[in-house]
């Protein structure tokens, strides 16, 4: 495509392009972080007003039962599933990744200690997601039995770092940073032929890349609904235990919700059979509600269209970029490859942050990640092809005319 009305040509023969209509947009905005904050789904409004008005004001306590406020972590986790290639009641919408990440590592180190006790290392990468590295820095500190945590460099290092000592590798399936995507079937089997167990994050991969979990033979999965998924800020995430492991070992969050008869009140914790011995307390329902409304939207379609349309939108962009802002030293720094990236491309810049406020300054929202990373997120779902093409026109004005120097675009808030 070499200019704007390829680009709407594109969008005219686009099979997704009326998805759009079922998602709220700011105007004059062009939304390339949706792999950080999906934007809401037009139903959310509606059904956050029902859930307040109807169940909650008018139902009261009686909606745990009537409204299905109860069941909703179940119930949503089978329409979840059917996204990353799970079976139903395998998984539970819950809690944040952080949780659900200390519950399924900390279940999958008891497994392991059952069967060969001396496996004492979790491996990951140093470039994973930090509250990844942090909650099993932390798991180790509590459990005080001598487990480490190898972290490899570079992804090329797994393989050889996966060997007879280690108890479970711990891997973010496509790189919050880079996009690098790894293949699950593959490691997960390398994993195994090492006598290792297999947990994957899947936060920059639900919604966005088709996943295929029980396919892969997979271990635990952990993974967020407010990304790809558009759940809203702060959404609660997703915990996947295959059937095979579910009843073998109980989680230590074992809070109520995961009992199996919470309303006996009995002061022994029995778990729940099931998946559900992966809930713990109380879930927050006005919010785990608007989960529903993005989910039915990608039940409309599925993952492979998805990924299509994904892949031509990075492969334009890329291409864009590589060919219109070639002379203003930006440097791909996610894979080309299709089968190693995930829905998401970084350039790095030596000035990234200013860049990219620069450019969110003129209503093209992206991120920025240390050092020097530029992110740019590809939502298929309600992005189009004249809006990769807008874009880069207004990131190659800003880098031509180097408006990102003005001093207000150095400053930093909190979250970046
Ligand atoms: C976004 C993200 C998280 C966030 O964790 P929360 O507990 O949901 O805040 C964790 N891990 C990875 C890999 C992520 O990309």
């Amino acid at each position: 495509m070499n200019d704007r009305n390829e680009a709407l040509a594109a969008d005219r023969a686009d099979p997704l392009a009326a998805l759009r209509e079922q998602f709220t947009l700011a105007a004059g905005t062009i939304y390339l972080d949706g792999n950080s904050l999906g934007v809401p789904p037009s139903a959310s409004a509606a059904r956050a007003q029902a859930v307040i008005g109807a169940e909650w004001g008018e139902g009261l306590i009686r909606s745990w039962n009537s409204a299905g406020w109860f069941a909703m972590p179940k119930r949503l986790g089978n329409k979840l599933a059917k996204l990353i290639g799970a079976a139903d009641d395998e998984v539970v919408v819950t809690d944040t990744i952080s949780i659900n990440l200390f519950k399924a590592l900390s279940a999958a180190l008891r497994m392991q200690n059952a069967r060969d006790p001396k496996r004492r290392v979790i491996v990951s990468e140093r470039s994973n997601f930090p509250s990844d590295l942090y909650i099993a820095q932390g798991l180790i500190e509590q459990l005080d039995r001598g487990y480490e945590l190898r972290l490899v460099d570079d992804a090329s290092e797994l393989r050889a770092a996966i060997r007879e000592d280690v108890a479970v590798a711990m891997i973010t399936h496509v790189n919050y940073r880079t996009g690098e995507m790894h293949d699950m079937r593959a490691l997960t089997e390398h994993i195994h032929a090492q006598g290792a167990l297999a947990l994957w994050d899947l936060a920059h991969s639900a919604g966005a890349v088709p996943v295929d979990l029980n396919g892969a033979n997979a271990d635990y999965a952990v993974g967020c609904t407010y990304k790809y998924l558009n759940g809203g800020p702060g959404s609660p995430g997703f915990v996947w235990v295959p059937r095979r492991h579910q009843d073998a070992f109980s989680q230590p969050l074992s809070g109520w919700w995961g009992h199996k008869s919470p309303f006996e009140m009995n002061p022994v914790y029995r778990p729940d059979n099931g998946i559900g011995r992966y809930l713990c307390g109380t879930q927050p329902i006005v919010s785990m509600a608007l989960v529903e409304c993005g989910l039915d939207v990608f039940l409309q379609t599925d993952m492979q269209a998805i990924r299509r349309k994904s892949l031509a939108l990075t492969d334009f962009f890329i291409e864009l970029v590589e060919t219109r802002c070639k002379e203003y030293g930006l440097t791909l720094v996610t894979p080309r490859e299709h089968t190693q990236r995930g829905s998401h491309v970084s350039f790095e810049h030596p000035h990234g942050y200013e860049v990219m406020q620069a450019l969110i300054a003129r209503g093209v929202i992206g991120d920025y990640r240390e050092p020097h990373v530029l992110r740019f997120g590809f939502t298929p779902l309600y992005l189009r092809y004249v809006d990769v093409w807008d874009a880069v026109e207004t990131l190659r004005d800003v880098l031509a005319t180097e408006s990102w120097r003005k001093p207000e675009f150095a400053e930093r808030g909190a979250v970046t």
